[in-house]
């Protein structure tokens, strides 16, 4: 039987994403959407957040479990947003008013010193009581390094895409395609991160005999 992991998240695009990038790298393991209670996001760092994410989800599931917490920094604001890009400008999350708001903030800031990056910390944690395996908690980092325009400009992608401009482009994300984003994003680099310690899990073929 093959492999389980539960993805601590209820954005279904999110699991596609994962589902489509482990049948691709790691076969073997089957990616499930997760049913459960969503814990405070109380940490101080995307690593703890997304530490917290997974755990609640592998002591409800009692499967291994993946979580993502991800967000935007920006060097000349000490890496802020940060843990808050979702609520940068409020609480009820509204990803136009976020962009506008730290487009606003970085108004007299010019062009070289408008360094920023995306950050995605990928917690996978292994409970006990999976067969044949010692319990262990590991996250994996993307960063993905770029500038902010001042102005945004694209229609692809989500939150703070139109703005940022990755090192080597001169598109912003959101004028990307999804599937050039999906090879060069925090995400994907996180998820890259990941592949060697996935790849643990899956029992190993018994080695052919054939002569
Ligand atoms: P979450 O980890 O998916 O909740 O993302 C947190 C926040 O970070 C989002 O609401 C966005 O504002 C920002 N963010 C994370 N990843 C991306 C991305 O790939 N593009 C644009 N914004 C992102």
């Amino acid at each position: 039987m093959g492999v389980e992991i539960v993805l601590a998240t209820h954005n279904q695009h999110k699991v596609e994403e994962f589902q489509r990038l482990v049948s691709r790298d790691v076969p073997g393991i089957t990616v499930l959407a997760y049913d459960g209670p969503e814990p405070v996001e109380d940490g101080t760092t995307f690593s703890e957040n997304a530490l917290i994410k997974a755990r609640v989800a592998a002591a409800h599931t009692g499967s291994i479990a993946l979580a993502d917490d991800s967000g935007i920094g920006v060097e000349i604001l000490g890496g802020s947003p940060g843990i808050f890009s979702a609520r940068w400008a409020g609480s009820q999350h509204d990803a136009t008013a976020n962009l506008a708001l730290l487009l606003d903030q970085l108004r007299d800031v010019h062009e070289e010193h408008r360094a920023a990056w995306f950050a995605c910390h990928l917690a996978l944690v292994v409970p006990p009581g999976i067969d044949g395996m010692e319990p262990f908690e590991h996250v994996a980092v993307g960063t993905w390094r770029g500038t902010l325009a001042t102005e945004p400009s694209g229609t692809n992608g989500f939150g703070y895409d139109p703005a940022f401009i990755p090192d080597g482009e001169r598109r912003t994300a959101a004028e990307l395609s999804p599937a050039e984003k999906n090879e060069l994003s925090h995400r994907a680099l996180a998820f890259r991160a990941l592949v060697p310690v996935l790849q643990r899990l899956v029992p190993e073929e018994p080695a052919s005999t054939a002569s």
